[in-house]
């Protein structure tokens, strides 16, 4: 049962149709875990944290630059040279004190067992973190929203291929020896900070919609490609490999 403040706090979502209380109840009892506190995961923390999910783990070892600052939201000038998922965690309970926000200032930890989560975002700016998120969402039969932006192009998917044997895993659609891997260095490439905000803001919708929201198609088995030059959005279907290392036992 949800009491006043929850009835209040969430009261424009909860009268959507299809989502309503049960559907905030749900999103309260999920549990979430964002790899990454910079452009793609700021957003994202301080979506879901708004949005009520009732506990959110974020794991990232990098402190805060200034040149993080033109995309990475919830980290402001006062806080350079603080650890970025201490500071995400400390801005989302801002938005929302009646969550639980944990955090690890470390990268991930892949030994990490993650069967306590419903939800994993992947917000990482790396190839390996994104494989590793991969096989273990597969592994633990978890839904994986895994997401990538640079310069003023982003895409997303949800991946949940350890639900559903039909469906393509992060690794079919980007096969390590694969040549589209997309590039995922902001650093090298450029990156415009409301393209991360959209795709993130994208990453959260997804999740909503997978818990609370299920009357809806997931997108599943589509990539999702943004282009902020000529405003087009691309969803692609996506197949299983039939031979993909990770999913195809
Ligand atoms: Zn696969």
């Amino acid at each position: 049962m949800l009491n006043d403040d929850d009835l209040n706090r969430y009261a424009r979502q909860v009268i959507i149709p299809n989502f309503d209380e049960n559907g905030q109840e749900k999103l309260l009892n999920t549990k979430c875990l964002i790899v990454g506190a910079g452009g793609l995961g700021c957003p994202v923390g301080l979506y879901t944290s708004a949005a009520g999910f009732g506990y959110i783990e974020i794991w990232d070892e990098d402190t805060i630059e200034i040149t993080n600052l033109n995309r990475q939201i919830a980290h402001k000038t006062n806080k350079i040279g603080y650890n970025k998922a201490e500071n995400l965690a400390k801005e989302c309970l801002k938005i929302n004190p009646n969550i639980t926000v944990k955090f690890q200032s470390s990268n991930f930890d892949i030994s990490k067992d993650i069967n306590i989560f419903d939800i994993i975002f992947d917000c990482s700016d790396n190839q390996e973190t994104k494989y590793a998120l991969n096989y273990l969402s597969h592994k633990h039969k978890k839904i994986l929203i895994s997401a990538s932006a640079v310069q003023m192009e982003g895409q997303l998917s949800v991946l949940k291929s350890g639900l559903n044997n039909t469906l393509p895993c992060y690794e079919c659609i980007f096969p390590k020896t694969s040549e589209k891997a997309p590039i995922t260095n902001c650093r090298e490439a450029g990156i415009i900070g409301s393209i991360t905000a959209f795709i993130a803001s994208m990453q959260v919708s997804e999740a909503i919609k997978e818990i609370a929201l299920l009357n809806y198609p997931s997108i599943a088995g589509y990539l999702i490609l943004y282009d902020g030059f000529s405003q087009s959005l691309d969803k692609i279907k996506v197949t299983k490999k039939n031979n993909c290392l990770i999913c195809s036992n």
